[in-house]
């Protein structure tokens, strides 16, 4: 139970509302700026107007959205027309026990908590969230692929290029549907795991000789890997899928000059699945703040 601890949460979108519902239920007291326009409203919180030293001041967690701030502090309220901003003063007036949650933070929010000595957690870079978030993200890379192509995804040629917590997934839900899935690895046991899931691996400084004859590739690797010369081997009914942070790891302007669909797709959680999204941010910050508290009461 979260009992006795004050959460604020500054904006957010419907991923927020899920893990706002589970510190409720879960008996925190909470109290949330930038949601004015939202409806029907959420039970059991207190509605504050805006951003103040005084609301900070009561915080033991601060709730952020998934990209915390921008570069200036402004943070994304999707549910109101005002615009609120986290600023030095906010910090400042937060307790020194207090912990900020956010998806990942830019430069300014990290700089800020260091500055104040304050502890920061950027749920995205947990395993179990990346983990869990492969999930919706898989099922989105499947509509992008379903919405681009007139074949089936049943016995289609597809690559997924990187084997970490996004591609294991998109590879064995390929492969649930009936395609027939190549793999690119760059580590002996990643190549050994997926001979043994049933995929055919290959070493990514191979990519270009596997290129051939492919309908769609699935890219989780954040570098440039699908370059020109690899682009240059596909078939033109190639739709390139690619998952990466931005920039991706895609030549999209040879892609565009051969007539080959690429396109980056951030983000595919909270489009496809907010509510799933939600829930599972709800979970990990929920049990991550009970073993933070649990952990200081131990020491203590
Ligand atoms: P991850 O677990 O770290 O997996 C990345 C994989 O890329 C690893 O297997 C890694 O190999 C491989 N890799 C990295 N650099 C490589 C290189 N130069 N050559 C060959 N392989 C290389 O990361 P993840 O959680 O799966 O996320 C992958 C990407 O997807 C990230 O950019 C993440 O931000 C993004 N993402 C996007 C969405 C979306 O909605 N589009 C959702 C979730 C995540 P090693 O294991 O050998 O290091």
């Amino acid at each position: 139970m979260l009992t006795g601890l004050t959460f604020v949460f500054l904006g957010g979108d419907a991923r927020q509302l899920e893990i706002i519902r589970k510190c409720v239920e879960l008996d925190a007291a909470v109290k949330i700026v930038g949601f004015d326009q939202l409806e029907p409203k959420i039970t059991g919180v207190q509605e504050e107007e805006k951003v103040s030293r005084e609301l900070l001041s009561s915080a033991d967690v601060l709730v952020l959205p998934i990209v915390g701030t921008n570069e200036n502090g402004e943070v994304s309220a999707p549910f109101s027309d005002k615009t609120l901003a986290l600023l030095d003063e906010h910090l400042a007036a937060l307790p020194k026990h207090a912990l900020v949650y956010t998806g990942m933070a830019k430069n300014y929010l990290r700089t800020l908590c260091e500055q104040h000595g304050i502890r920061l957690i950027e749920m995205l870079e947990r395993d179990d969230v990346a983990i869990y978030n492969s999930i919706p993200t898989a099922e989105g890379a499947l509509m992008i692929a379903i919405q681009n192509t007139n074949i089936t995804i049943h016995g289609s040629n597809c690559i997924v290029l990187g084997m970490g917590r996004t591609g294991f997934t998109m590879a064995r839900t390929l492969q649930g549907m009936g395609a027939n899935v190549k793999i690119g690895v760059r580590r002996s046991e990643h190549y050994a795991r997926a001979l043994e899931m049933g995929w055919k691996p290959f070493m990514t400084a191979d990519l270009a000789a596997q290129s051939s004859d492919i309908d769609l590739l699935f890219n989780t690797i954040p570098t440039m890997i699908v370059t020109a010369q690899i682009i240059s081997k596909m078939p033109r009914k190639t739709v390139i899928i690619d998952l990466a942070s931005a920039p991706g790891g895609t030549d999209f302007r040879f892609a565009e000059k051969r007539g080959i669909k690429a396109m980056l797709a951030p983000g595919l959680p909270g489009i496809v699945a907010p509510k799933t999204a939600g829930i599972i941010l709800a979970n990990c910050i929920c049990q991550s703040v009970m073993e933070e508290y649990k952990t200081r009461g131990d020491e203590m």
